[in-house]
């Protein structure tokens, strides 16, 4: 077992999606911090990647930059291919990038849909189909996936993005079964109402509404995301796939 101050993940290849901001940042520090090689996804913010990118190596870890928009394939395979060739192996995944374009029923744009449901939905299967690949390769392999509290609760004004991320949470039960005869485990962090760039866009009214429903009686923290995702990358999670893990202050229980 992995101690406190132990690198479990050194010599490790990782990939985070949508890394340069909010959940996915603090992911890629932590990764880093367990001594796992680090893949910084972004889709436009270089300068946010390369600060992301500098902290990960003011704290003593290693990483690189790996532009991709997770929303097209071709793309999605070279960014993850790439790396993998370059430290020949791939041996973590996590499919952080997400959007939440929320909209009502009746007045939901098409363009919309196809959209979320090309970035939460397709991403994630963009990204676990290129990484698979090294992984069986390699015969080791963690994915963890970024869902969330909605896709179990549901959210008014929230059903595209809550059908993606429980469409996300089907995909994760079925690449468990399918790749866990090769050591990958495959499993979703699913976060409740998180304090980052996402949810500060909410009204104030209803971010208190949200924390007044939440039994810990405040929002969550990256951090506390990250925690979950490094504990489900690393080797004392072995016998842990297929998994929903919520992190959410009890608001779904
Ligand atoms: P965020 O908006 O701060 O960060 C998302 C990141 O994904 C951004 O860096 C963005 O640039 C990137 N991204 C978006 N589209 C991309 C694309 N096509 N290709 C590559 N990168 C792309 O969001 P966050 O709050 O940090 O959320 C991270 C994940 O956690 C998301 O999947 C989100 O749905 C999920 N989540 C967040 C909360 C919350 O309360 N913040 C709650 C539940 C679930």
């Amino acid at each position: 077992m992995s101690g406190p101050g132990q690198r479990p993940l050194e010599g490790r290849v990782a990939l985070v999606t949508g890394a340069s901001r909010g959940i996915g940042r603090s992911i890629a520090r932590e990764l880093a911090r367990r001594g796992a090689h680090v893949g910084v996804n972004f889709q436009s913010n270089r300068d946010a990647a390369e600060s992301c990118l500098a902290e990960i190596e003011a704290e003593g870890g290693a990483g690189e930059l790996v532009p991709f928009d997770v929303a097209d394939a071709d793309a999605s395979n070279e960014g993850i291919g790439g790396l993998a060739s370059r430290r020949g192996r791939l041996d973590v995944l996590v499919n952080n990038a997400g959007i939440a374009l929320d909209g009502l029923l009746m007045r939901y744009k098409e363009d919309d849909w196809q959209r979320i449901v090309g970035v939460n939905l397709g991403g994630v299967f963009h990204c676990c189909k290129a990484a698979a690949r090294p992984m069986v390769k390699g015969r080791w392999g963690r994915i963890v996936n970024l869902t969330s509290v909605v896709s179990q609760l549901g959210n008014a004004g929230q059903g595209p993005y809550a059908a993606t991320k429980a469409g996300v949470e089907g995909l994760t039960r079925s690449l468990a079964r399918e790749l866990a005869s090769r050591s990958i485990t495959v499993n979703a962090v699913a976060p409740g109402f998180i304090d980052t760039e996402m949810t500060a866009a909410l009204p104030e009214a209803i971010r208190s509404a949200y924390v007044g429903a939440v039994p810990v009686g405040r929002l969550g923290t990256a951090d506390e995301v990250a925690a979950a995702v490094a504990f489900l990358c690393g080797p004392d999670a072995g016998y842990v796939t297929g998994h929903v893990l919520a992190v959410n202050g009890g608001l779904s229980m």
